[in-house]
C-alpha cells in the first residue's frame, strides 16, 4: 500500500535484474545516499518515463466536465435507494469535476444538501445551500432550497432564524405566481407543517444542554517539557548505543497520564481502496467510496461536505481555509502531479511533501552541508556523527566553537539540547541506508528521479505562462532535492506512522455505533519516533485529525522505558510472525518481555483463533492434522478442512452483515443464528469469528428495538474480546461503549450506568477525556442520572 503501484514496482525490479552485474555492484556498494541516487537515476531512461506516464494516465485526477452530470445521476439513484451517504459522496465527486459558477456545480451542491439533510447533518447542509446559491442556483429551485434551509434551522433549534427564512420563502412564493400550481401547494403544506414544528420545539425543554458537548476541553500538557517539545514532564530523552534514542519515565506514571502530544510534521492521506484503473470508456468514472472521499486531504477531518481543489478533481478539503493552507504549503506544486504521485506511492508522496513543507531553501542548506562534495560520506556512518552535530549547531546560528565545547548532543536536538518537532529532527531520523536491499534503494532512487524530472518540466512549463505559481527554490539543483527525498523515503520504512481513526457507520438503520479502525494517512512524527517498540507496550496512541496523543496504558515506574507498539502486537499475531515482521521492516530482533515469555505452548493457548473438537468441545491441537486435546476422545481432522470451513463461515457472516446493512434485520438474525450454530461446532468459544457473530446479532436486535436481546449478545461479544485483548484494553473499551449504548437506549438504567462507568474508566486511559466516545459516555450518564429525562433528541 505504501510502496509504488504494483506495476511500477515490478517494472523497476525487472529493470534492476537486467542491469549489468557491475552496475548492480556499484549501486550495492555505494556508501552515500548521493552516490546511490546519482548511480541509480542515471538509468532512468525516456522509455521508463513513458511507461510511468502511461500507468499514471489510469488515474482520473483532472477535472472532466462531462463527469458532473454522470455523478449527479448516479447520486440520485443512491438517494432513491435511501443510501444518503453514498449519494453525498457521488455528489461530491460531481462537485470536484465541475467548473465554478456553473449550473453543474450548483446542482451538485443542492443535491448534496438534500442528502446531508436526510443524514441529520444540518450545519453542513446549510453550508451547501449557501454554496449552491453562490454558484448560481436556477430560479426554479430556490423555493425548495429556502424551505430546506428553514427546516435545518428548526432542527438546529434556531427558531428565530427559521422564522426569517420562512418569511423570505413566503415573499419569494408571492412574487412567483408562475410556479406550477401543484408544486406550489406542496410547498405551502410543508411550510404550514414547519411552522407548527417551530411552535412544538419552542414548548419543549432542550434535550441536551449544548454546553455539555463542549464541556470537556482538551487536556493540555500541564507544563512544557524543556527537553522535548510536546512531551509531559514525566518523560525524558536518553540515548545509548544499544537502544539508540529512547524515552524513559522521569517519575512514576499513572495509567491514563498524557505523555506526548504531537501534530504530524507531515501527513499524506492514503487513497484507501484505490479507484479501479480506467480500462475503456464504460467505467471511465469511478463510483466507489474511499477515505479520500470522506475526509479532508489536509487535516483529515471526517466530512461528507468537501470542497474541491480548483485545479484538480482529486484533492478535497473540509473547508476553504484548509484548501488555501494546503495550496500555499504544498498543493500548488503537487496539484498537477496527482496521477504520478498516486502511481509512485504514498512514501514517495510523503518524501516530496516533507521537502515542500520544510521550504526548499532549508532542505537545500541542510543537505548540502551533509553531502559536501569533499567529505563524500553519508551522515549515518558513525564517523560522521560530528557532521550531524555541526549541522545542528550551524543550523541554529550558533558558532561551531560553542558546539565543540559542549557535551555530545543527541542527534536532532537544537543548540540548547531541546528536541523539537521540526525538519531538523525529521532529517535526523535514521534512514538505515546500509540495511535496505540494493534493489529497494534502486527502486526508491529511480522513483524519486522520475519525480524530480517531472518537477523540472513543470518549472519550465510554468516559467513561460504563470511565473508565480512555482514552489520557492524549485530552480535550485534538483539533485540535492532528490537526495533529500531519497533519504526520507528510506526513513519512512522505519519511521512512517499510520494515522488511524475510529470510523462510525453512518446509517439511519443501525442505532448502535458500529466502528472500525481505519488507516487514514501516513505521517512523520519526530517526537513519537523516539519511542521504541514492544509487542506488549505500556502506552496507547490515539489520533485527533493529524495530532497523535500517547498515554500511559498502565503504571510506568520511574526509570522504566516508555514503549509503544509498531504494529505487531502480541494480541494480533504470534511470536514468530512478530519477530519476522520486526526484523524485515524495522531491522531489529525484538526481545520484549512478551517475546521472551511466549513459548510454543503459550501460542497454543491463543484461544481466539483455536479450533475445538466437534464431539467434546475440547481444544484441538497439532499442526497439519489436529487431534482432540481430551484424553478420552480420539477425534482428529486436517487443518485444511477446518480452514476451509472457517472460510465458508466467514462468507456466511458477510452475507448476514450485508442483510443488516440493507435494512433486513430479521433475515440477518436468521442467517446469523445459523452461523452461530455452525461456528460452535468447530470453533473455540472465544474465537474471534464467534465474537463477530455475537456483535452483529447485538446490532440486528438493536435495529429492531429489542434492547434486552441486543444487550445479551453484546455481553457475549465482550467476553470474546476480553479473552483476546485483556480486560483493560482499548478494544474492551470500545466493546463496553457499544454495550452502554444498547442499555442506554433500552433505558436499563442501573445496567447502563454500570457499563458506562466501566467503558469510561478504560477509554479515559487510552484515549483521554476529549475523545468522542468518552464525551458521549458522559452525556449518556448525565441523561440517565437526570430523572426528568425524556428520551427525545438524536438517540431515538
Ligand atoms: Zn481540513
Ligand atoms: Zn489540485
Ligand atoms: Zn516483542
Ligand atoms: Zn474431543
Amino acid at each position: 500500500m505504501h510502496l509504488p503501484m504494483d506495476e511500477w514496482e515490478s517494472y523497476l525490479l525487472n529493470k534492476w535484474a537486467l542491469l549489468p552485474k557491475s552496475t548492480q555492484l556499484t549501486i550495492s556498494t555505494a556508501e552515500t545516499l548521493s552516490d546511490i541516487f546519482l548511480h541509480s537515476s542515471s538509468h532512468l531512461q525516456p522509455k521508463d518515463e513513458m511507461f510511468l506516464k502511461q500507468l499514471s494516465s489510469g488515474y482520473v485526477v483532472e477535472k472532466d466536465h462531462d463527469a458532473p452530470l454522470f455523478y449527479r445521476e448516479e447520486g440520485n439513484k443512491k438517494f432513491q435507494e435511501k443510501d444518503y451517504t453514498g449519494a453525498a459522496v457521488l455528489y461530491s465527486k460531481g462537485v470536484s469535476h465541475s467548473r465554478p459558477n456553473t449550473e453543474d456545480i450548483s446542482l451538485c451542491y443542492a443535491n448534496r444538501s438534500a442528502a446531508l439533510f436526510r443524514l441529520g447533518q444540518y450545519e453542513a447542509c446549510l453550508k451547501d445551500i449557501v454554496r449552491a446559491g453562490v454558484h448560481g442556483l436556477p430560479e426554479r429551485l430556490q423555493p425548495k432550497m429556502m424551505l430546506r434551509k428553514a427546516e435545518c434551522l428548526v432542527n438546529l433549534g434556531r427558531p428565530q432564524e427559521a422564522r426569517q427564512a420562512i418569511s423570505d420563502l413566503e415573499s419569494n412564493l408571492a412574487a412567483k405566481p408562475s410556479l406550477g400550481l401543484s408544486s406550489h401547494k406542496i410547498l405551502q403544506r410543508n411550510l404550514e407543517h414547519l411552522k407548527m414544528k417551530i411552535q412544538e420545539k419552542e414548548n419543549l425543554p432542550e434535550a441536551f444542554p449544548a454546553a455539555l458537548t463542549k464541556a470537556f476541553e482538551e487536556m493540555a500538557l500541564e507544563e512544557e517539557n524543556k527537553q522535548i517539545s510536546g512531551a509531559s514532564l514525566s518523560v525524558g530523552l536518553c540515548t545509548d548505543p544499544l537502544k539508540g534514542r529512547h524515552l524513559v519515565a522521569t517519575k512514576d506514571i499513572l495509567p491514563g497520564e498524557l505523555l506526548l502530544k504531537e501534530d504530524a510534521f507531515v501527513s499524506v492521506l492514503i487513497p484507501g481502496e484505490m479507484p479501479p484503473l480506467r480500462h475503456g470508456p464504460q467505467n471511465k468514472w469511478d463510483t466507489g467510496v474511499s477515505s479520500g472521499d470522506l475526509c479532508c486531504h489536509r487535516c483529515l477531518k471526517h466530512t461528507l461536505a468537501t470542497v474541491p481543489c480548483g485545479g484538480c478533481s482529486y484533492a478535497r478539503y473540509c473547508s476553504q481555509e484548509c484548501m488555501q493552507q494546503a495550496w500555499e504549503h504544498y498543493h500548488s506544486t503537487e496539484c498537477s502531479l496527482g496521477a504520478l504521485l498516486l502511481t509512485l506511492g504514498v512514501f514517495c508522496h510523503v518524501a516530496l511533501r516533507v521537502t515542500l513543507l520544510a521550504r526548499f531553501e532549508e532542505v537545500d542548506r541542510v543537505v548540502r552541508m551533509l553531502y559536501d562534495e569533499t567529505s563524500n560520506k553519508d551522515i549515518c556512518s558513525p564517523e560522521n556523527r560530528n557532521l550531524v552535530q555541526t549541522v545542528n549547531y550551524t543550523n541554529h546560528g550558533e558558532s561551531e566553537e560553542n558546539a565543540k565545547t559542549g557535551e555530545t548532543p543527541i542527534p536532532g536536538c537544537n543548540v540548547s539540547g531541546k528536541y523539537e518537532s521540526n525538519y531538523n529532527a525529521v532529517f535526523n531520523l535514521l534512514p538505515h541506508t546500509e540495511k535496505h536491499s540494493p534493489e529497494r534503494k534502486f527502486m526508491c532512487a529511480v522513483s524519486v528521479a522520475a519525480l524530480c524530472r517531472q518537477l523540472r518540466a513543470q518549472t519550465r512549463g510554468f516559467k513561460s505562462s504563470k511565473p508565480k505559481a512555482v514552489t520557492p527554490g524549485l530552480c535550485a539543483d534538483l539533485t540535492v532535492w532528490g537526495v533529500a527525498m531519497l533519504r526520507h523515503m528510506l526513513q519512512l520504512q522505519c519511521n512512517a506512522q499510520a494515522i488511524t481513526s475510529l470510523w462510525h457507520t453512518e446509517s439511519n438503520e443501525s442505532v448502535i455505533t458500529d466502528s472500525r479502525q481505519v488507516r487514514l494517512a501516513t505521517g512523520i512524527f519526530p517526537v513519537v519516533s523516539l519511542l521504541n517498540h514492544s509487542c506488549s507496550p505500556n502506552t496507547s496512541m490515539s489520533f485527533t485529525g493529524t495530532a497523535a496523543t500517547v498515554r500511559a496504558a498502565r503504571q510506568i515506574r520511574k526509570g522504566e522505558e516508555i514503549l509503544h507498539c509498531y504494529g505487531p502486537h502480541e494480541s494480533r499475531m504470534g511470536v514468530a510472525e512478530r519477530q519476522q515482521k520486526l526484523s524485515s521492516q524495522y531491522f531489529f530482533d525484538c526481545s520484549c518481555p512478551a517475546c521472551q515469555a511466549e513459548t510454543l505452548e503459550a501460542a497454543a493457548a491463543r484461544r481466539w483463533e483455536a479450533f475445538c473438537c466437534n464431539t467434546c468441545r475440547a481444544l484441538m491441537q497439532g499442526n497439519d492434522v489436529l487431534s482432540c486435546s481430551s484424553k478420552s476422545c480420539t477425534d482428529s481432522v486436517s487443518r485444511d478442512r477446518l480452514i476451509s470451513r472457517l472460510q465458508d463461515l466467514q462468507q456466511q457472516v458477510c452475507v448476514a452483515q450485508k442483510l443488516l446493512r440493507t435494512g433486513k434485520p430479521e433475515q440477518a438474525i436468521q442467517q446469523l443464528l445459523g452461523c452461530r450454530e455452525a461456528a460452535e461446532s468447530f470453533l473455540s468459544a472465544e474465537h474471534t469469528v464467534l465474537g463477530e457473530i455475537e456483535d452483529s446479532l447485538a446490532q440486528a436486535y438493536a435495529t429492531l428495538g429489542d434492547w434486552r436481546k441486543s444487550a445479551a449478545h453484546a455481553q457475549k461479544s465482550l467476553r470474546v474480546a476480553e479473552a483476546r485483548h485483556g480486560p483493560a484494553s482499548v478494544e474492551i473499551g470500545h466493546e463496553l461503549f457499544k454495550l452502554a449504548q444498547v442499555l442506554f437506549n433500552g433505558l436499563a438504567v442501573p445496567e447502563a450506568l454500570n457499563a458506562i462507568w466501566k467503558a469510561e474508566k478504560i477509554l479515559l486511559v487510552h484515549c483521554g477525556p476529549e475523545s468522542d466516545e468518552v464525551q458521549e459516555l458522559r452525556q449518556m450518564k448525565s441523561c440517565l442520572l437526570d430523572l426528568s429525562f425524556i428520551p427525545v433528541g438524536p438517540l431515538v
